[in-house]
């Protein structure tokens, strides 16, 4: 059987999460000082409690907790779902408006499922989330990159790309991250978010509202959420991936119960239900206040991430021009001197200095993206930073050539 012939179209769609993976893998090495991944601390996981909610649930409901459970996702988790949005976000929902997902991804994919078909054309931001990217694009879709700049995406620009395509040809929804997006760390203004809303609302454009960082600010006010301004046109993502544990893989989506309905059928052919024993242990885990906790734990331990690498950045790469202050989330952007160009420069990093990022194109659906790179710096551990920046300053300045 002739195996590559049989996957090349899909390869072909799919090669800039290859070399994501490619990256992924070679980070793996331990002496490669990684700022790659978007991977919470492990030291902020509130193990012990995790591991009494996982006994308790076992112990009391072992029987359930192993076995398949409903698709929508288990009921009660639906209901302290709806609890959080409403006490934190101001949403008022029912359980029938919730699905729980397999993560974050999952939702994004169902909702691509649901409503989008080969040649939809679906807005983006540029730069954007590469998973949801490869989402978008594995459905084949046609994306239309909305610029972002340090406040997030630009409301003319989307408006724009709105008018320029006409009503025939209306994009089926605008995909957005409002806070501390992947992987510019920038977050929409409130002014933003209304125009956003607005104009989407103008044009009858569904919005898939990304809420994957928003619980973890370390500065700043919290915002509304795009659903509290716009209960009907928004279809809110969000995950329990940063504020409990990515091995979880759980998540969800609120929206109109009518969605919710297709994106139960669409889940009947993905996984049938998400992780029951998983559900049943967040449960648990966020009924005894512990999600809370974690996060009082993770956010001033990011808070602080994020300030020892804007220090090594600017004491040490004063050339560099970084673009955003992140006031929250993982990530921090930077824009490279003229000239450079941020692949080549990840490849020479990681060969010849030990250290790894995302170089910046990967995250643009169309050509953009040489000029940037993306650090993470959930991850890596603290007294591990400046060495981190002493090594990117290396490689750039080799980069550079002896003439810089
Ligand atoms: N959205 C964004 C913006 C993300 O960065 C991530 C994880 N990196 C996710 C969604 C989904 O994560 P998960 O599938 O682990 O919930």
């Amino acid at each position: 059987m002739d195996w590559a012939a049989r996957t090349a179209a899909r390869n072909a769609r799919l090669e800039v999460s290859r070399a994501v993976t490619e990256i992924l893998r070679l980070t793996e090495r331990p002496e490669v000082i990684s700022f790659a991944g978007g991977l919470p601390d492990p030291s902020a996981f509130l193990l012990e409690e995790f591991e009494d909610s996982a006994r308790r649930v076992l112990r009391e409901r072992g029987g359930e907790a192993l076995n398949y459970g409903p698709t929508a996702g288990y009921r009660p988790l639906r209901r302290w779902i709806t609890e959080r949005m409403a006490g934190r976000e101001g949403i008022q929902l029912g359980e029938e408006n919730v699905l729980v997902t397999s993560g974050g991804l999952e939702a994004l994919n169902l909702v691509a499922m649901a409503l989008l078909e080969p040649g939809s054309t679906v807005l983006v931001g540029a730069p954007s989330y590469l998973a949801a990217l490869h989402v978008f694009s594995s459905h084949q879709c046609r994306m239309l990159p909305v610029p972002v700049d340090d406040e997030g995406l630009e409301p003319d620009a989307l408006e724009e790309a709105l008018e320029r395509c006409g009503a025939d040809d209306r994009p089926r929804l605008l995909y957005v991250i409002p806070s501390f997006q992947n992987p510019s760390g920038a977050t929409l203004s409130l002014g933003r978010r209304r125009r956003i809303v607005e104009i989407c609302g103008r044009y009858g454009v569904p919005i898939v509202e990304d809420h994957a960082y928003a619980d973890l600010r370390y500065e700043g006010d919290p915002l509304p959420p795009l659903a509290a301004l716009s209960p009907d046109g928004v279809i809110f993502v969000h995950t329990f991936s940063k504020i409990c544990a990515p091995g979880l893989r759980l998540g969800w989506v609120a929206a109109a119960r009518e969605l919710i309905e297709t994106l139960v059928l669409c889940k009947i052919g993905t996984d049938q239900c998400a992780n029951t024993l998983g559900q049943r242990i967040v449960l648990d885990f966020a009924r005894r206040g512990a999600i809370e906790r974690q996060l009082e734990r993770a956010v001033p331990l990011y808070r602080r991430k994020r300030d020892r690498l804007e220090a090594e950045l600017s004491r040490r790469l004063p050339g560099v021009i970084r673009w955003s202050h992140p006031e929250g989330g993982f990530y921090l952007w930077l824009r490279l001197p003229e000239g450079a160009d941020s692949e080549s420069l990840l490849e020479r990093a990681i060969a010849e200095h030990e250290v790894a990022f995302v170089a910046g194109p990967p995250f643009y659906a169309g050509p953009g993206g040489r000029e940037f790179l993306r650090l993470s710096y959930s991850f890596i551990a603290e007294d591990r930073i400046e060495e981190g920046v002493v090594r990117l300053s290396r490689s750039l300045s080799s980069c550079r050539g002896p003439a810089a």
